[in-house]
This record gives structure tokens, sequence and C-alpha cells, in this order.
């Protein structure tokens, strides 16, 4: 097997084995668009098939075309994929008016002298327009973030060095028919660089969707579904780092518990849909009262928790008459009539040096007081 048709059938193998971990990737991965990208590697196999079959098939020009209109499809395939991931709505004919304006351009092509400069230029060209606009597809939609430029970095490469590869064959020759370029010396070469990049492509991509996928499940297990408030187990982490960042600057932290008063009543008489509405209203106010920096979050059934950096008694007045106005103005209906909830409230100031636990605890008996007390109040353990 010479050279050249043995990077054909290693580029072969390469892109189904990139199709494969993309296909693969889709399964677990939410967001739209993945499979996409494993059916343009599968596509893109195509091409390096083709040109194996141009040396052995008793039909070559089937397979020079079907090498072309392969490749062209796989990008502009990549393209369609890319704009459903990052949301980039693009004209409908966008993509199919490039896909064929590239196959009518090969055809108009197929009579052309090979191996010279304008003939290599125009046969590139289709692909460097392609991945062009993939590139402006992650310039418009992709985040700012380290992975994406790079990502957008690879795919601006793969598009120029479609740009040098016509050069690269007037220099080193391509062969004067399809078969002979098969077994030149610039198949080699072309067929090497190409796979470099594009496997520098798919790496980037399969680091940008697996990393959004570790984000994603990282934010599902932080919140909680009813609320859409920080669970318990964000709430305490955050809290436990913006205790610490204060104690560091020698400041207290004021903490807050809140309880529904009576809520298993109001379960009991309205249903639970209603019990669902009036945590959903409650952590809604709690969100909005919210400040800055603060750590909040749903810590059990009808308990919720906020801790922030110490501005004074009137700021956590504030904050607390804030939720009351919002939450306390809310008329809830059922078929068994309208109501509104209340809230019973524990604050605390921790203390120099104090752990989270403990000013959760000394919070904790303060809205039990207020519980003890009658209910719809604030009771502060100071
Ligand atoms: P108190 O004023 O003393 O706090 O009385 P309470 O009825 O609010 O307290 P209790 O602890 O007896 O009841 C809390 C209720 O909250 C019981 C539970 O069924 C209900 N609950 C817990 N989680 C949810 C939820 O996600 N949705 C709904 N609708 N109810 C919930
Ligand atoms: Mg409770
Ligand atoms: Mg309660």
């Amino acid at each position: 097997m010479s050279g050249a048709a043995f990077a054909l059938v290693v580029n072969t193998s390469l892109a189904l084995l990139v199709a494969a971990a993309f296909l693969a990737l889709s399964r677990s991965a939410e967001a739209p668009g993945v499979r996409w990208f494993g059916a343009s590697y599968a596509i893109g196999a195509g091409t390096p098939l083709s040109e194996l079959l141009v040396r052995l098939s008793p039909t070559p020009p089937i397979f020079v075309f079907s090498s072309f209109a392969m490749f062209s499809l796989a990008f502009h395939v990549m393209a369609a994929g890319l704009a459903r991931y990052y949301h980039v709505p693009l004209s409908r004919w966008l993509l199919p008016a490039s896909f064929v304006g590239s196959l009518l351009g090969r055809v108009l092509l197929w009579q052309a002298p090979r191996g010279v400069l304008w003939y290599e230029l125009l046969y590139q060209l289709p692909f460097t327009i392609a991945l062009l606009i993939c590139t402006a597809i992650l310039a418009v939609g992709a985040p700012p973030r380290l992975l994406d430029r790079l990502l957008t970095g690879a795919f601006g490469l793969a598009a120029l060095h479609f740009l040098a590869k016509p050069f690269i064959s007037v220099l080193v020759g391509s062969g004067a028919t399809a078969r002979d370029y098969v077994e030149s010396r610039y198949a080699l070469i072309s067929q090497s660089m190409t796979a470099i990049v594009l496997i520098a492509v798919a790496l980037s991509l399969i680091l940008v969707v697996v990393t959004d996928m570790m984000e994603t499940s990282r934010r599902q297990a932080d919140r909680d579904e009813l609320s859409g408030l920080p669970n318990r187990r964000a709430f305490d982490r955050d809290a436990a780092l913006l205790l610490a960042k204060s104690q560091n600057q020698n400041r207290a932290c004021r903490v807050l518990m809140f309880d529904l008063d009576l809520f298993k009543a109001i379960n009991d008489t309205h249903g639970h849909d209603v019990g669902d509405q009036v945590i959903r209203a409650f952590a809604a106010a709690l969100s909005d009262a919210a400040p800055r920096e603060s750590a909040m979050g749903r810590i059990g059934g009808e308990e919720f928790a906020m801790l922030f950096a110490d501005a004074g008694p009137e700021t956590t007045a504030a904050c607390i008459e804030t939720i009351r106005r919002r939450f306390g103005g809310i008329v809830f209906a059922s078929r068994e009539g309208t109501f509104r909830a209340t809230f019973s409230c524990g604050v605390a100031r921790s203390l120099p040096g104090e752990s989270l636990h403990d000013v959760m605890v000394r919070c904790d008996r303060a809205l039990y007081r207020a519980k003890a007390e009658g209910r719809d109040r604030v009771a502060d353990a100071g």
C-alpha cells in the first residue's frame, strides 16, 4: 500500500472514531447539535474512502465527485450543528445554498486542468467558505470562555489551511489526473495536514461539549427543582465561603432563617399544588430581596435561609420587610377560597470565629422562639 493510500485508510478510521465519540456523547448531552457533529465526521469519513475507491474502482469519476461532495456536506452539517448548539439563528437558505453552490462549482471545474493555482484555489474555496461560516457562528454565539476561543481558533485555522493547500499543491505537484493525485506526495501532505487540523477541531469541540455537560449537571445538582433556589448542599457551601471571607475581613455576617407559618394546614385545606405555589412565591420574594453578595437557599420543605455580610440591623430589617411586603401581598386562591400566607424568621449575627453550623443553630433557636411567640414575626438571637 502506498503512503498516500495508507493515510487515506488512517483518516477514514479517525473520522469514524470521532463520529462514534460524538454519537456516544449525544446520548447524555442535553444540548442540541451534538448528533450533528457526529454526522458531520461520519459523512466526512466518506471523503478519504472515496479517494481510495478512485484508485480501486472501475468507475473513478463517481468517487471523484463523492469525495468532494461528502467533504462539502460534512462541513455544512457541522455548521448546522454549531448553529443549533450555540442557538445562532441562520437564514434557512444559507447552508443549502452554500452546499449546492459548492457542487455546481465542482461540476463547472470538472474538465479544468488540475495542478494549476486557480483550479486548486477554486476547488478548495467552498471548504474555506463553509468553515468560515462555522467560525462566524462561534464568534457570534459562543460564550467568552477560553475553550470556546480555542474552538473558534481551530475552525479559523481549518478554514485557512484549505487556502494554503493550493500553493502547496502547485509547489509539490498534485498529479495530472485524480488517480495520479492519490499516488502523489501532495496527497500525503494534504491528507496529513487536514487530519491534524480536523482532529484539533474535534478535540476542542469534544472538550466544549463535555465541559458544558459537567457545568449543566453541577448547576442541576445545586438547584432545588421546585423553587429554583440553591438547595441545602449549595447553600451550606456558598454560605460557608461567604462567612469565611467576611471573617477574614473581620466582619460579621447576618444569618436569616425563614419558616412558612401553618404550612401543613395550607396543604391540607387548599391542596399540595397550591402549597407548591406558595413555596415558589416565597422563593421569588427571597430572591428579590437578597443583597447583591449573599448566599440563600431552600434548606427544607418550607424552610429557607439567607446569609450576607452584616451591614447593620437596619439593612437586615429592610431586607425582611421587603420580603414581607412582596410575599404578604400575594392573595393565593383555590377552590376552598382565597388566603394570604405568613412566615416566621430567626436572625443571628455571627460571632468572631464562629462556624456556620453554630450560628445556624442559634438562628434556628431564634426562629423557634418566633414560632412560640405567635408566628408571623422576627426573633433576633443577637
Ligand atoms: P409551623 O407554623 O409551626 O411551621 O407549622 P407548619 O404546618 O408550617 O409546620 P410543619 O413542619 O408541621 O409542616 C410543614 C409541612 O410542609 C409538612 C409538609 O407536608 C409540607 N411540605 C414540605 N415540603 C413540601 C413541598 O415541597 N410542597 C408542599 N406543598 N408541601 C411541602
Ligand atoms: Mg418547618
Ligand atoms: Mg412551617
